[in-house]
């Protein structure tokens, strides 16, 4: 799981997170747009399969980490869902030209 939260992160959910041992980098993507949007959608087919998403996200929600993707949701993502403008998509999926 993604690094850079606070007390809460520490909670015991954390250790069914899927991303235990993945490559981390997925989840704060640098790199050109192309490099960042076929990362965050690396990152969100992480978790996806992720078995506390739901509690991440909600965490993720309630502790507004500036950057990175948590429970599946973009910092961008996350702030749609604070303001009541997230379209209710749900994690998503590469396409063929998130491929490259
Ligand atoms: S939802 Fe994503 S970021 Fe959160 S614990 Fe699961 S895999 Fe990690």
């Amino acid at each position: 799981m993604p690094a850079g939260g606070g007390e809460s992160w520490r909670a015991d959910w954390r250790a069914d997170a899927a991303c235990v041992g993945e490559n981390l980098e997925v989840f704060f993507p640098l790199g050109d747009q192309a490099t960042h949007h076929a990362l965050s959608n690396q990152a969100k087919e992480i978790c996806a399969r992720c078995p506390v998403m739901a509690t991440c996200r909600a965490w993720a929600l309630r502790t507004s980490p500036e950057f990175g993707i948590f429970g599946g949701l973009t910092a961008h993502e996350r702030r749609l869902v604070r303001e009541g403008r997230w379209s209710g998509q749900g994690p998503r999926r590469a396409s063929r030209t998130d491929a490259a």
